[in-house]
């Protein structure tokens, strides 16, 4: 399946976007909104936080990192795991996320809008993990 790239005129607003399984809107006025179920897990580029809607994928996801944490040489780097997941880089989450999202249901979203310039908008990129059948 082809997913359409819309580019807006520069400074354009981003145009609101609505969820695909239930039509709520989950990003408008710059914002990420309310979650509604199906969005599963939310990351942004710009601040470079990112979290997980749902207690059992984010288990599965922390257990993953700390196994990478404790396979690698991550532990001789960060002082702590939680040091580890404090300093994870958002493309580094966002590509675990993926891997451990093992559903044909699922599908990532990223919105991405001007994060370099002056003024406008500093959003960077917007991730959203969508999943028509949440479990
Ligand atoms: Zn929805």
């Amino acid at each position: 399946m082809t997913i359409p790239t819309v580019n807006l005129n520069f400074f354009s607003d981003p145009v609101p976007f609505y969820c695909p399984a239930c039509g709520r809107k989950i990003y408008a006025d710059e914002a990420l909104q309310q979650p509604c179920q199906h969005v599963v897990f939310t990351g942004e580029s710009l601040t470079g936080n990112w979290s997980w809607h749902t207690v059992p994928l984010n288990k599965r996801f922390k257990e993953n990192m700390q196994r990478r944490y404790t396979e690698s040489a991550a532990a001789q780097t960060y002082p702590s795991f939680t040091n580890y997941l404090a300093n994870l880089h958002i493309d580094t989450a966002v590509a675990i996320a993926c891997e451990i999202m093992i559903s044909s249901s699922a599908f990532l979203l990223s919105i991405t809008t001007s994060d370099r310039g002056c003024g406008g908008m500093c959003h960077g990129t917007l991730y959203l993990i969508i999943d028509f059948d949440p479990a």
